[in-house]
């Protein structure tokens, strides 16, 4: 009982001390607004600073978290993406907040009466960040938050702590904690956290967690963007160059060690071409990582608890009859006990659908392969799971592509490679259904963190009496819904 209290006292305490933060900036906000371009851009630069001064550390921080996690590979999929978001942000942003005018309805606009949006900053944006890519989740959305001139709190992954302390302390040297700041901790922070009434919330992470963010929110009736994971199919064709989609599929695969909410989760292939695929498949890995183990260029899964969750897989996989295949080129000593825990490809068939693999999201390295008769076949197979994140299509048969774009739904889709409509600014990011909701990246994320304000200005005509709605009512405005309505 006494536990119970004080557990319940210390999340109101908890909740009390972030809502202290939430609503010193949501004054200082109030007070800023409008919030100029050259504010805008100079928290844009604080944030390009950060990690063109502070990159290194940060990939130290990752590398530490990770125990092996490749210096250049997080530059890459880190430090880069959020440099590119936000100097693309810094140079759009004056066109972005421009307002922009709308015709009116006939005859209105005629009269002198106009119309336009103003994008307004939303006010103070609640950004929750997973331990994947910690830095580029963190930074990459701060390029529409920051562009539409909102302050904001982050919560960033209790997973990679040296990487959230980091971000804490480089963001409390560049900001003051008015504009920016970072709160750190686990759950039960991130609970206190999605209960703040946010003028917007950004989440990044587990569908299941997705859930309690968006309850969360209902109590606050706090907009969310929900960044969720999912199952992202690859569809080879019978028309694809099968060596060139298999070193692809694996580049994107085993990047993070699959720890990608993009990875390819599965891969959907012709029956007939399940050997040869399977074969080039181990081949590009082996070609790419010819040992696992001390592969300075290969990722470690995040922590104990995930390998286990892996291992879970295989070993309920197995029981059900599946066939697996794991790469292991140089003969290398891996188990589930080892505390190491590096995790080497492991490639799955005769999958059936009561294998937790064939359920969960996979985020990590392990990759099942389910044959297919026809591409109807196939199609059917991704709409009877939940919406993906992503859709991979190799193949070279125009018509055939568009009949799966056609009649499939996921976030994204990248055509003949993996992952890389992400890479991309002037594209959108985001899920449908169960991978997510809204979008940001460019342009759609100054937008989503953006109140588009409708502004009307009346003519200086007596519009009332024009259109007879100056009571009592009759022939003219009769009239008027005849012309408006043709009754
Ligand atoms: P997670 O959902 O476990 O954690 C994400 C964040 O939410 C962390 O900061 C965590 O502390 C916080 N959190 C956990 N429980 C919470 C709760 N009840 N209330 C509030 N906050 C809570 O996700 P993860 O394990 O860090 O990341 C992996 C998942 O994220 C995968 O499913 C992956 O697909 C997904 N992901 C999606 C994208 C995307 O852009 N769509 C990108 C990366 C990862």
């Amino acid at each position: 009982m006494a536990t119970l209290i004080d557990d319940a006292a210390a999340e109101q305490a908890l909740t009390s001390s972030l809502m202290d933060v939430f609503e010193a900036q949501r004054r200082a906000y109030m007070d800023e607004c409008p919030v100029s371009l050259d504010i805008r851009r100079d928290r844009l630069d604080r944030a390009i600073n950060i990690l063109m001064t502070h990159g290194d550390d940060l990939c130290d921080a990752m590398a530490a978290d990770f125990l092996s996690r490749p210096r250049l590979m997080s530059m890459f999929s880190d430090i880069a993406p959020a440099v590119k978001a936000l100097r693309y942000a810094k140079k759009h942003v004056a066109r972005w907040m421009r307002p922009e005018r709308r015709a009116l309805e006939f005859p209105l606009g005629l009269l002198g009466a106009r119309g336009e949006i103003r994008y307004h900053p939303k006010g103070v944006v609640g950004l929750i960040s997973p331990w994947n890519f910690p830095v580029n989740l963190t930074f990459g959305p701060l390029a529409g938050i920051l562009a539409a001139g909102n302050r904001a709190m982050i919560k960033p992954s209790e997973m990679t702590p040296e990487t959230s302390c980091l971000m804490e302390s480089l963001i409390g040297r560049y900001f003051d904690s008015k504009e920016l700041c970072v709160v750190t901790g686990g759950v039960d922070v991130g609970r206190a956290f999605s209960s703040i009434p946010f003028d917007h919330m950004l989440f990044t992470g587990a569908t299941s967690v997705g859930r309690h963010i968006m309850r969360a929110a209902s109590e606050t009736l706090t907009p969310v963007t929900l960044e969720l994971g999912g199952k992202s199919p690859v569809l080879l064709s019978r028309t694809a160059d099968i060596g060139q989609a298999a070193e692809r599929i694996m580049i994107g695969k085993m990047m993070n060690a699959g720890q990608i909410c993009l990875a390819p989760d599965y891969c959907l292939v012709p029956s007939e071409h399940m050997q040869e695929v399977h074969d080039e498949l181990v081949a590009a890995a082996e070609r790419l990582y010819p040992t696992v183990k001390d592969n300075a260029d290969y990722t470690a899964i995040v922590n104990a608890h995930h390998k286990t969750r892996l291992y879970d897989h295989i070993v309920d996989a197995r029981n059900k009859g599946a066939l697996i295949t794991d790469v292991n080129p140089a003969n290398e000593a891996f188990s589930r006990e080892d505390t190491d825990t590096v995790m080497p490809l492991h490639i799955i068939q005769r999958t059936t659908n009561d294998m937790t693999i064939m359920q969960e999201e996979v985020f990590g390295p392990l990759l099942p392969l389910v044959p297919y008769d026809s591409i109807d076949d196939a199609i059917t197979y991704v709409n009877e799971r939940e919406r993906p994140l992503a859709l991979y299509y190799f193949g070279k048969d125009r018509n055939e592509e568009r009949l799966v774009l056609d009649k499939t739904l996921s976030g994204g889709v990248t055509v003949n490679d993996v992952v890389w409509h992400v890479g991309h600014e002037s594209l959108p990011f985001g899920g449908v259904g169960a991978s997510g909701m809204g979008a940001y990246h460019g342009h759609e994320g100054f937008l989503t963190f953006s109140h588009a304000r409708a502004v009307y200005r009346q003519t200086g005509f007596n519009l009332a009496k024009m259109i007879g709605l100056l009571p009592p009512y009759g022939k003219k405005l009769k009239q008027t819904l005849r012309m408006q309505i043709g009754k």
